[in-house]
């Protein structure tokens, strides 16, 4: 990882990827198509990419004046939120999941709840954290 200043310049490099997705851009908070060239570098915060779409408008310094903009309008009603919401426990949004997914049982193969409770893991909606969906650990490249 080359570490840079907040002034010097970083090159944007061509770089290959064979894990197609859609790659958050850093400059306008958009994605990526599925493509196979993404345009990246890497500095002291993780990976800086621009999608092809940025590319193509070209203006990045003011797409990404554009974005910072939004950033600070949406931090500040994030911040209004703050001491607000009065969210369900963790505990109860799992035992609503798995009522859910029991439910699902019971609607799609047509169960009785006592068989769909047996189809459903022990464990879910929790299994091993490899099998999350999200990685939520704040050690990870910021999400843009
Ligand atoms: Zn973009």
């Amino acid at each position: 990882m080359t570490m840079t200043t907040t002034t010097e310049p970083i090159a944007i490099e061509l770089v290959r990827t064979s894990f197609f997705t859609r790659w958050p851009c850093t400059v306008c908070g958009g994605c990526t198509e599925k493509v196979g060239i993404l345009a990246e570098a890497q500095d002291e915060h993780g990976t800086i990419r621009v999608c092809e779409i940025c590319l193509e408008k070209g203006g990045i310094d003011e797409r990404l004046e554009e974005r910072a903009g939004d950033l600070e309008s949406q931090a500040g009603l994030i911040r209004k939120l703050i001491g607000r919401l009065k969210a369900p426990t963790f505990a109860e949004w799992m035992t609503a999941e798995r009522n859910h997914e029991v439910e699902s049982f019971m609607d799609i193969d047509d169960l009785s709840r006592e068989e769909a409770e047996a189809k459903v893991h022990p464990d879910y909606p929790r299994g091993p954290v490899e099998m999350l969906p999200c990685n939520h650990s704040s050690d990870t490249e910021l999400p843009f």
